[in-house]
């Protein structure tokens, strides 16, 4: 079977134009493939795409002859050689600049009507898509994968690398839209740390990314950001909590996991308004750690003691502390702290065990004694209905962190690196990443 695929394009100004493509012999073997294949697909797309450029950067440059300020025409200052990527293959012409008009001397004495689309030589969505897929895969793999789907030109990982800079720079530059509604709803932040393997320049072994999620009753936005290499944490963070509609009095929470770096960010970026309540899900991880550990000792046969004293509180820390009950809490695991070194002291046979638990009360309590001001009456919270853990940023975490740049995947990082992948990642995530949010001129 022959194909014939004939394009005709109608210009506003009436002017119409019928170009024929190359025609397609389609294999007669009905037992083999059906239809088009991939790399037919792929060659109509490119040339259709270079038909129909032509013609609009035509009409485009036609109709820029008229100055929109006054209405005069404006001469032809000159043809520039040109070449520019689109995700359907690379094009290659001559690009006209016209002559400043004179009603606004002063400001260069050419212009080109493409000047702003064709910014670092490809089109916004080309940009978007290397991005996008940039900070999910790994930068040859994106460029594979651009390859293998589109007629585009051929890709080099640096250039994915790079665009991926670029979008990420434009993410950051962008304002965010005036939130309309500046409600009095609670802000939460969870913020959560993601290590990632540093590139051995740099002299050490990790790099933290912070990464996490802001949320109010009904909008949620999530960030990434490697603090090393941001130019201003803050202001990064403050622009993310200004496009949730954060007035300067509105209370912010953040909840993470004791480590003080990550609500110190926040902090920065509300001049230290900032509630900071212990991740739920850390306390009560070592909680558990605590209980087995005692279990573990008591029920031993040749416990030498009563089980009660050591069970009874180990049973309650879990109550204590989700009701905010933190002085009865570390009382008694002071006892118990006092009861296992007791143990751990002679040669008993319960000597190791007691020597277990004993590390997993210093453990909890020590956690507890550093955050002492970050602990709340969670089932209260709870009760509520407001959040008590990052469980939700955790998912961020994977999402933005280690999809990416986890440990598993064998990459190492620099701080820019990191970062720009991380930025662009939680913009992909909530899709504020899409063509439009790039400034294109008409
Ligand atoms: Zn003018």
């Amino acid at each position: 079977m022959d194909v014939r695929i004939i394009v005709e394009t109608t210009a506003k100004t009436g002017e119409k134009r019928t170009e024929e493509l190359d025609r397609l012999s389609l294999t007669d073997q009905f037992h083999s493939q059906l239809g088009l294949q991939l790399e037919q697909g792929k060659a109509i797309l490119a040339q259709l795409q270079g038909s129909v450029l032509q013609h609009q950067i035509e009409e485009i440059s036609a109709a820029s002859r008229i100055c929109p300020r006054c209405g005069r025409s404006r001469p032809v200052h000159d043809y520039r050689p040109r070449v520019f990527d689109t995700l359907f293959g690379r094009f290659r012409g001559r690009i006209l600049r016209r002559r400043k008009c004179s009603c606004r001397l002063g400001e260069g004495d050419a212009l080109s009507p493409f000047a702003q689309v064709l910014r670092h030589r490809a089109t916004p969505e080309l940009k978007t898509l290397q991005a996008e897929l940039g900070a999910r895969h790994s930068f040859r793999e994106a460029a594979r994968i651009l390859e293998t789907f589109l007629p585009c030109a051929r890709q080099h990982n640096t250039t994915v690398r790079n665009r991926l800079g670029k979008v990420a720079k434009d993410i950051a530059d962008t304002e965010p839209p005036a939130c309309e509604t500046i409600s009095s709803n609670p802000l939460t932040v969870f913020i959560d740390g993601a290590h990632i393997r540093c590139r051995p320049e740099y002299q050490k072994r990790h790099l933290d990314v912070a990464v996490g999620k802001i949320e109010t009753r009904d909008m949620c936005r999530r960030f990434g950001l490697a603090p090393q290499a941001a130019i201003s944490p803050a202001a990064q963070l403050r622009r993310d909590l200004d496009a949730l509609g954060w007035d300067d009095r509105r209370p912010v929470t953040v909840i993470s996991d004791g480590e003080a770096a990550l609500p110190n960010l926040i902090r920065g970026a509300t001049d230290g308004q900032v509630k900071h309540i212990l991740d739920r899900w850390h306390i009560s991880m070592r909680v558990q750690h605590v209980e087995n550990a005692i279990r573990g000792l008591v029920q031993r046969k040749d416990f030498p003691g009563t089980t009660a004293i050591l069970m009874t509180p180990a049973e309650t820390l879990r109550w204590n502390l989700w009701h905010g009950k933190i002085q009865v809490a570390g009382t008694h695991l002071q006892w118990m702290i006092v009861d296992c070194a007791r143990l751990a002291k002679y040669d008993l046979a319960v000597r190791d065990q007691a020597q277990r638990a004993l590390a997993r009360c210093h453990d909890l309590h020590s956690y507890l004694t550093n955050n002492m001001g970050s602990l709340v009456n969670y089932g209260k919270r709870y009760r509520r209905g407001l959040p008590i853990s990052t469980s939700r940023a955790e998912g961020c975490v994977d999402d933005i962190g280690n999809a990416r740049m986890g440990k598993r995947r064998r990459m190492r990082w620099s701080p820019r690196g990191a970062h720009n992948a991380a930025v662009t990642r939680a913009a992909v995530l909530d899709g504020r990443l899409s063509v439009s949010n790039h400034p294109i001129a008409a």
